[in-house]
């Protein structure tokens, strides 16, 4: 995930509610000072902890169904830090919404 900088502009017309929890299927560095679950830590190719994450790249600690963080309260500095309507979101959102463009066909009839 990448951090908005101080002076970056948001979208505040973005929103969560909005969303199918994109930024949740970003890489999250797990730092030593997060206190997350141990079971949904992996280990990424870096050999640095990461979330770990299912076959469809979603973060473990979705909830799949409600899309929420089932570890809100807990969950690592990065994802806190992370900004709804920030650049990267935005980035984030339309790559998702390119790729399922091109993944469900549309057929006129
Ligand atoms: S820990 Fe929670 S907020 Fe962070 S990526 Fe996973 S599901 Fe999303």
């Amino acid at each position: 995930m990448n951090l908005p900088a101080p002076d970056e502009e948001i979208d505040h017309t973005v929103a969560c509610s909005a969303c199918d929890a994109v930024c949740c299927r970003l890489t999250v560095v797990v730092m030593p000072s997060d206190d997350v679950p141990r079971h949904l830590v992996d280990r990424g190719e870096l050999g640095l902890e990461v979330m770990a994450q299912n076959e469809e790249g979603w973060c473990l600690a979705i909830d799949p169904l409600r899309l929420d963080c089932t570890i809100y309260a807990r969950r690592p500095a990065i994802c806190r830090e992370f900004a709804m309507g920030s650049r990267a979101c935005r980035a984030e959102r339309e790559d998702y919404r390119a790729a399922m463009a091109r993944a469900i066909p549309l057929r006129v009839v």
